[in-house]
């Protein structure tokens, strides 16, 4: 019977004939990528979709989770000796503690492995039994995929792009006078080059924090282990008109070559490479508060981030992925629990049209997209208030600052999210109808029932999306 099917000649992969002859020795793997630009909401989302895996009654709409068909789940150590743990443990106890808070965000990479007891559905699945396919959560930063477009760059390229993007900012006007003050014909010294790039990365972090995306090089907001390290320790310079050996200008070039080498291409080739499934985590309703600038500009840092989901585009990646490609890709509006969920579709409709080149892009390439917004943790209820004989939809929350219950009426997203990106486009300072808040609720505290996982928004349609077909 398995063998009659195979030479039916359903359409299977290699590894697909190899899986169903060798039934149970042969355990797939399925490695799913967790990104998103920082605070977008990847340290939650993880600890909760696991946390909801191995207590599965709030994941109705997986389909494996709702017939059955998962029997258990439960951590194990991962494949990856090197790799740091993404420290499950501590981030669910943060989330699930007596006064709960949330959870250190992600700095670097790191993996987790869920391993799933599966009993297939259908004959086959009945004569196959159970078996186990294993979940490799790998996390790692979106603005380390934003170092791709460093790849096809020269220090000189780089760097004059990189002040002429920054020169209107006021965020970067003291860099600019410290660059400008720096003569990249000097004698090469490590104090000044430290201070330079220490300046730099100031400036990325002040550039960050008002709302700006395009900070790259992105270990430089998140070094990891390499702090402090000569590679990091670079800074864009205008090339002057002759730059002998041992200058400034010649030691920076050799250092951003050094990052590009050392850093950008192994993570690249051992970590991004080898993903099947990738989540990309959003924080659109973050960036629609904080104004215009800070949605076109979330809108170039995802172009940019997804470019590398086309490995066609770039040399370096083709010859990384020889072939093989990432199946499926969810865009996520996080932290909907923010929303009424009369104003889900609209926030969906915006994350959509954030992402609509790079995705169009990228379902060119072959991997199945899909977007939603969802809540990896809801801290939220929802409210309907009267307000001067009007109805305001509202959600309520404990406050992260005094813990105080609140009600927040975040404002009404437009029907046409062109509403939004068009004057974002245009270069608008304000929006001019129209405000948008945003407050920092706290995680709720949680009485959970015996099976169930912590509480969410639509993280089980987007398990679904993600990893269902390999569970049935
Ligand atoms: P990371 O930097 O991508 O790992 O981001 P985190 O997962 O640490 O999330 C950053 C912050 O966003 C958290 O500290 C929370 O304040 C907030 N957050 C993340 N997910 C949710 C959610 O589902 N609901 C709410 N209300 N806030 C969230």
């Amino acid at each position: 019977m398995v063998l009659g099917t195979i030479a039916d000649g359903v359409t299977r992969s290699v590894e697909g004939v190899t899986q169903a002859v060798s039934g149970a020795f042969f355990e797939p793997v399925i490695r799913l990528g967790v990104t998103g630009l920082s605070r977008a909401g990847k340290t939650v989302f993880i600890t909760s979709l696991v946390a909801n895996l191995m207590d599965r009654g709030r994941m109705p709409q997986l389909v494996a989770a709702a017939n059955g068909a998962i029997k258990t789940a439960y951590l194990q150590p991962q494949p990856d000796d090197t790799v740091p743990r993404f420290d499950y443990e501590a981030h669910l106890a943060a989330l699930t503690a007596k006064a709960p808070h949330w959870p250190e965000s992600t700095r670097t990479v790191s993996e987790l492995r869920l391993s799933l007891r599966v009993q297939p559905s259908g004959l086959f699945g009945a004569l196959q039994g159970p078996r186990t396919v294993h979940l490799d959560i790998v996390d790692y930063p979106g603005e380390w995929l934003l170092d791709l477009a460093l790849m096809d760059k020269t220090y000189e390229s780089w760097s004059a792009e990189t002040l002429s993007r920054i020169s209107a900012r006021p965020v970067a006007a003291a860099f600019l006078a410290d660059v400008a003050a720096t003569d990249a014909t000097a004698k090469f010294e490590e104090p000044a080059a430290k201070s330079l790039s220490a300046s730099f990365t100031a400036y990325l972090n002040a550039a960050r924090e008002a709302g700006f995306s395009d900070c790259t090089p992105g270990r430089f907001i998140l070094p990891g282990e390499l702090a402090g390290s000569p590679v990091l320790t670079f800074a864009p310079m205008a090339k002057p008109a002759k730059s002998g050996r041992g200058t400034m200008y010649r030691e920076m070039d050799r250092r951003f070559e050094a990052y590009k080498k050392q850093v950008v291409q192994p993570f690249f080739r051992d970590h991004f490479s080898r993903i099947d499934r990738q989540v990309v985590l959003v924080d659109a309703l973050g960036a629609i508060h904080k104004g215009p600038q800070a949605v076109e500009d979330l809108r170039h840092a995802m172009s940019d981030i997804l470019g590398a989901f086309r490995p066609g585009r770039n040399a370096f990646l083709t010859q990384l992925f020889m072939g093989k490609r990432v199946e499926k890709i969810l865009f996520c509006a996080t932290k909907a629990d923010h929303l009424h969920h009369r104003q889900h579709p609209r926030l969906t409709a915006i994350m959509e049209a954030l992402v609509r080149d790079a995705r169009d892009r990228a379902d060119f390439a072959g991997a199945v997209t899909s977007a939603m917004s969802i809540a990896s943790l809801r801290a939220t209820v929802e409210e309907t208030l009267d307000h001067n004989g009007a109805k305001l939809d509202c959600v309520r929350g404990a406050l992260l600052t005094t813990g105080k219950q609140a009600a927040l009426y975040p404002g009404e997203l437009p029907d046409d999210p062109a509403h939004l990106l068009n004057p974002a486009r245009a270069g608008a300072m304000d929006w001019l109808d129209a405000d948008y808040q945003i407050m920092n609720f706290a995680p709720a505290s949680l009485t959970l029932r015996p099976g169930d996982g912590p509480p969410h928004i639509r993280l089980d349609k987007a398990t679904e999306f993600l990893i269902g077909d390999r569970l049935r």
